[in-house]
């Protein structure tokens, strides 16, 4: 039985990334917003901890970004690959046309508290947390709200749009019935924390050898690492002991094994499974899917957050008036924001798939005995350091970088 319901001009469930940013320009523009957080917090690891440039200037435009910056973060303004000892750059950020070329490195939990924080500032702003959407309510053919359990009772959000910004898993995706197309990743990743030391140096980067491959991130007095493995192969690594896994981890980041010895059960690797997949159609007579929740990214290039976050800014810019002055929103509109948001997706995609094949699964089936493995697309970069610019603009930028609508930008954040 529901026994508490609510209304609102737009409902969007999920507070990570798309969900958050959504509401912040929605609210700001004077829409009534309810976000759902099926979470208690917004604590959780592994997720992308990556602010790219594009992200950031959405901040520089909204007014927030000085602010931002006070945040603890780390700044990497170039990627690279370690192959053995040889240190390949991959990427320079610092051409980019923006304001802040870098990536700025900050855990994601920050990211959202500080949009929650801001949203605050605005009537029509409002999270509901540790509430979970479970289904989709409809009138006729047309979405008007959905239900939710809260603290353990239900209750239902009644709207005339409702945003599935849930993630990959989206429960919302699933009800509304949209067909989803696997592309595939041929990885899973294996996540855990190794301690850092000041003469580590601060580089961000990816460590390759044959049959190995861990990105690492500074995260100050860690690397937050993510080793990936072929997918499905956890159960072999474990059958060879945690002893063995901390040699390869050892290995790969050139770091003694006692170095290591902080992964003391498998309880301090936690498995990550990755996807790859998108939305045939992300929306429907008043419900539209943003984020993961359409179009479910792989952590090659880190382009996640930053494609989350350019979706809901098209879908502020689309829809903030019409929701605003509770115009009836056609599937026309929703088809619009889709087809601005496609194309760049399908793209990167495609590029995360092209990595997963090339660079990725070159690495990992290499032979050990190789001493001369690199990968084509890093000789390639490592003969022509002018390609550089290419991925760094794809992955700093995205591939169409949007911009905040004026009439959001002009409302004072306070
Ligand atoms: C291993 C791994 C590493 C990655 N690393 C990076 C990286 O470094 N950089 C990068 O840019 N991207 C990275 N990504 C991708 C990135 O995490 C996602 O693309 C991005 O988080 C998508 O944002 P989102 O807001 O759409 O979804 P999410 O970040 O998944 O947020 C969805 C939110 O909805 C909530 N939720 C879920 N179900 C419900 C429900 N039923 N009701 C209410 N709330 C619900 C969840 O708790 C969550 O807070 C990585 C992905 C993986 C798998």
């Amino acid at each position: 039985m529901t026994i508490k319901s609510y209304t609102c001009q737009c409902c969007i469930a999920g507070g990570g990334p798309a969900g958050l940013m959504l509401g912040y320009l929605l609210s700001r523009a004077g829409v009534d917003v309810i976000i759902l957080e099926k979470h208690a917090d917004f604590l959780r690891d592994f997720r992308g901890d990556t602010i790219h440039p594009s992200t950031l200037e959405v901040m520089h435009e909204l007014g927030l970004l000085e602010q931002f910056l006070q945040l603890p973060h780390q700044r990497a303004e170039t990627f690279n690959v370690f192959l053995g000892g040889q240190k390949v750059q991959m990427m320079s950020f610092s051409h980019l046309p923006v304001k802040c070329k870098f990536v700025a490195m900050m855990p994601q939990w920050d990211f959202l508290n500080f949009l929650a924080a801001q949203g605050k500032a605005y009537s029509g702003f409002q999270v509901l947390m540790s509430t979970e959407a479970t289904d989709l309510i409809r009138e006729g053919d047309r979405v008007t709200g959905l239900t939710a359990i809260s603290e353990g009772a239900s209750i239902s959000v009644k709207a005339p749009l409702v945003v599935a910004a849930d993630g990959r898993s989206s429960v919302l995706r699933d009800k509304s019935g949209l067909k989803v197309r696997e592309l595939g990743a041929p990885i899973d990743v294996l996540w855990f924390r190794v301690p850092r030391l000041p003469s580590d140096g601060d580089e961000m980067g990816v460590s390759m050898r044959p049959g190995e491959l861990l990105v690492r991130l500074n995260r100050a007095d860690y690397w937050q690492s993510a080793y990936i493995i072929p997918k499905g192969g956890l159960d072999e690594i474990k059958q060879q002991g945690l002893a063995s896994f901390r040699q390869r981890v050892a290995r790969a980041m050139n770091f003694d094994v006692e170095r290591v010895a902080c992964l003391a059960t498998w309880d301090d690797v936690k498995l990550l499974n990755v996807a790859v997949n998108r939305l045939d159609t992300w929306y429907k007579k008043g419900f539209l899917a943003i984020g993961d929740a359409a179009h479910a990214m792989s952590p090659a290039g880190g382009v996640g957050v930053n494609l989350a976050i350019q979706d809901a800014v098209v879908t502020a810019n689309h829809l903030h008036a019409v929701l605003r002055e509770n115009q009836r929103i056609s599937t026309t509109t929703l088809a619009s924001i889709q087809k601005r948001r496609l194309w760049p997706t399908r793209l990167l995609q495609s590029m995360q798939v092209g990595a997963h094949k090339t660079i990725i699964e070159e690495a990992l089936t290499a032979s050990p005995d190789d001493p001369d493995f690199v990968p084509t697309p890093i000789k390639i970069m490592q003969r022509f350091p002018f390609l550089q610019r290419l991925p760094a603009r794809v992955v700093g930028l995205g591939v169409r970088m949007e911009h905040v609508a004026p009439a959001i930008r002009s409302v004072s954040h306070t």
